[in-house]
Order: C-alpha cells, then structure tokens, then sequence
C-alpha cells in the first residue's frame, strides 16, 4: 500500500479561522473581524494506492475558487482566498500518477468545504462517499448559507451517504471500514462540521491519519486548540481531545489537510511525538 500527497494549490484564511480566539458566537465571528491573514498553506489530497482499488481521500480546490472574491457570501468575499492552476487539480495530478479516473474506486470526502470537494469533477466514474449529515448540511440554499458550494457541484453527483455507526475505533466513537480487512477506515471527528470524518490507514505498525480539517496543523491538535469555525467548542475539543489520545497510543503519522509539514512528514513517516 502506498499513499500520495497531492497538493492542489494554496491557500490563506484568516487567522482566527485557524485558532479560534475567545468562545461562543465571538469567536465564530473572528474570522471576519480579524484583518491578519495566514501565511498561503498548502491543500492535500490523498490517495492511497491499495489492493483493493485505488481510494481518493478529498479531491481538493479547483480553478473556479479563484473567483471567490466576487461572491456575495461574506466567507468567500472576505475571508478565503485561492491560488491555483489547471494543471494542480486533483485529475491532471493523478494522471502524472499513472492513475486514470477508471483506477479510482472510491473517493471519500472528510467534509464538503469547498477545498475537498473542488475537485470532484475529476471522478465521474467513481463511487463518492461523504458521512450522511454533512451530505445534508451541505445541500441545497441552507447549504450555500452555510459556506458549502452546492452550485458547483457537477451535475452527476450523487454520492453514497456514510453511517459511522457500526464499530467504535480506539477513542472514537463511531467508524466504519472502506476496505473489507478494515486496514481503512472512516471515523467520526465532528467538531470543525458537526460530521468531519477522519480516514486512518493502518499499515503494518503505522497508522495514517487523514485528517482533514479536524485541525489546520499537528501542533493544534497536540496543544488542543479548536479552530474559529466548530460550532460545539465541546465536541471539538473532545475530538482533538480523543486524536490526541490515539497518536499517543499508535505510530502515528498526522496528516491535516493545510499543515504546511504534512507531505514531509508523509515522506519521511515521522510520528506524531510523545508528548507529557
Ligand atoms: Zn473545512
């Protein structure tokens, strides 16, 4: 089994988005009142090249975010911005692989923000995963309320929605298998959307840790800090809480979707440290 990083172009958000300042509806807010900007970080894909067929772990942002400063969303407007070229979407990317979209099986979204699911025109021929109340959080005017880009969603998509009901994982407490010896799986991380889901590939002793957006980088999740954008400030730091538990217990190799590190960290299978 191998896994590859992709990465799909930059991207900058606010600082308050990162590491939520304050509590409640105040921080929620902060990401618009902040005026600091990140540095630009990175957006990973993964794809993880197994036995049982090729799994795509998010597709990634996609030329059209580029616009975002001309939408009326206040999100969009003001408070994300995109760098990125054809030739860095997911499908050009997967072709350099050697991996055509007929090799792709499955393609699991963590979450339906607009930088995982950028890419998902590229995988018309593949079964599409997504947990089944983010699929509806997601959807139709409340879902483009809610940040969530529906209208860009090509006109095919119909994904299979994912119950994570059938096995708590360690301290998760709900996952379900992708693979059918359960060496991939999808857990339930709620917090940063209220059903993130996080993919761990175990492979021998190693576990990998598809993070998604359950937190922007390995030292948050380690110090424990939520982002400016959960809306349960008590689930979300029960979840860092519980991945900050398993890294302790596991070779872990962490992989969030923005951490400027996680490709080395790939790269090199560097574990996540013991921490006191
Ligand atoms: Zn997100």
């Amino acid at each position: 089994m191998r896994i590859h990083a992709i990465q799909t172009g930059l991207v900058r958000v606010k600082t308050a988005q990162v590491e939520g300042r304050g509590h409640g509806l105040s921080r929620r807010l902060g990401i618009f009142t902040d005026s600091d900007w990140t540095e630009w970080l990175p957006t990973y894909a993964w794809v993880i090249d197994h036995r049982e067929g090729v799994i795509v772990v998010d597709t990634g942002a996609a030329v059209h975010l580029r616009e975002t400063a001309k939408s009326l969303h206040p999100y969009m407007r003001w408070g994300v911005a995109f760098e990125i070229e054809p030739d860095e979407e997911i499908g050009p990317q997967l072709r350099k692989l050697g991996i055509g979209a007929h090799d792709v099986k499955k393609v699991v979204l963590t979450h339906m923000h607009m930088d995982h699911d950028g890419g998902l025109a590229h995988f018309p021929n593949s079964q599409i995963l997504v947990a089944r109340g983010e699929l509806q959080a997601a959807r139709g005017f409340m879902g483009r309320v809610r940040g969530y880009l529906p209208n860009r969603w090509p006109s095919w998509l119909d994904p299979t929605p994912l119950d994570l009901t059938s096995e708590p994982f360690g301290p998760f407490a709900a996952s379900t298998r992708l693979t059918q010896d359960g060496d991939v799986r999808a857990i339930a991380t709620p917090g940063h959307t209220a059903d993130h889901i996080s993919i761990i590939v175990q492979d021998g002793d190693m576990a990998f840790f598809l993070a998604g957006d359950a937190s922007y980088s390995e030292d948050l999740m380690l110090s424990g800090k939520i982002d400016g954008v959960s809306a349960d400030e008590h689930v979300a730091f029960a979840t860092l809480a519980a991945i900050k538990r398993f890294t302790q217990g596991h070779a872990t190799v962490y992989l969030p979707t923005h951490d400027p590190e996680s490709a080395t960290r790939l790269t090199n299978r560097s574990v996540v440290a013991k921490v006191g």
